[in-house]
């Protein structure tokens, strides 16, 4: 019978970097899926909007170059129009005035983008109150089940929201008094940012502040703590439902825009299966 790749990768000489190779084995059928939590992106990727007194984000355009034509006749190619901070993205933190001297998103350690992911499920509680708010005390008690979260690792609140990112209506949700989107209460917000050992907080809202975020006391409190302590953000990301509650890896691919405020990301969980 012939070896398994598993057991010709682990049998592989001492020079051979073993860990890797039971990484490869494992993506190979040895038990890791590799789960896509990246919107798609295209000029219907819902973005924010703001009070129209305000700047605004540009929605994901492609404009052709050529397509097997005149223009370019064995080619196809575009270039794209795109805010830092549309569809699927990485926030760091100069993206907010609390961390305007810290790290652009070119110099985000690259070390720092693979990372391990708590997910928190409050899918539930959205869909009953597209306002809840988690607290302190529900990533306490989340702690209590599966233990403290991941040094280095992301936060990652999984809350229903990527059911409605097919549009920029639902998945904004707005009505005249703003946006009604989950997220976390300002408490939340500063705990998480100054009391944990986390790089970032993952959301799959338009951003990771809550839609009511522009009257917490500080407004937009996760923007304000979590950047003003150089941590990160991720946002618009889908799937999350398909993450165990510990031991997912994240990688997180922001483009290395130099000076940049962040990045649309691909955004990649390693997960392991038992028997596949
Ligand atoms: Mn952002």
């Amino acid at each position: 019978m012939p070896e398994s790749t598993s057991a010709s990768a682990a049998a592989s000489g001492p020079s051979s970097p073993s860990v890797l190779a039971a990484l490869v084995a494992g993506l190979r059928g040895g038990g890791i899926e590799v789960v896509d939590l990246t919107a798609p992106l295209s000029a219907a990727t819902p973005v924010l909007e703001l009070p129209p007194e305000f700047g605004q984000t540009k929605v994901f355009e492609l404009e052709e170059i050529s397509r097997y034509d005149d223009r370019g006749p064995a080619w196809y190619w575009n270039n794209i129009r795109t805010g830092e901070h549309t569809g699927t993205h990485f926030d760091a933190p100069n993206h907010w005035i609390t961390g305007k001297d810290l790290a652009d998103v070119a110099s985000v350690p690259a070390g720092q983008l693979v990372a391990p992911a708590a997910v928190l499920d409050v899918t539930d509680e959205a869909a009953k109150d597209p306002d809840f708010l988690i607290e302190v005390e529900h990533v306490q008690a989340w702690q209590n089940r599966y233990g403290v979260l991941p040094d280095g690792g992301w936060l990652l609140v999984r809350t229903g929201w990527d059911s409605r990112s097919y549009a920029q209506e639902p998945f904004l949700n707005a009505d005249e008094n703003g946006p009604h989107t989950p997220g976390l209460s300002a408490a939340c917000a500063r705990w998480v940012a100054e009391e944990t050992p986390v790089i970032g907080l993952g959301v799959e809202t338009v951003g990771t502040d809550a839609g009511r975020a522009h009257t917490f006391d500080p407004v937009f409190p996760c923007h304000s703590y979590l950047m003003g302590s150089g941590k990160y953000g991720l946002t618009q990301l889908q799937n999350l439902a398909e993450l165990p509650p510990t031991g997912a890896v994240v990688i997180a691919g922001p483009l290395p825009i130099v000076t940049g405020s962040g990045a649309p990301a691909r955004v990649l969980a390693l997960v392991e299966r038992a028997g596949r």
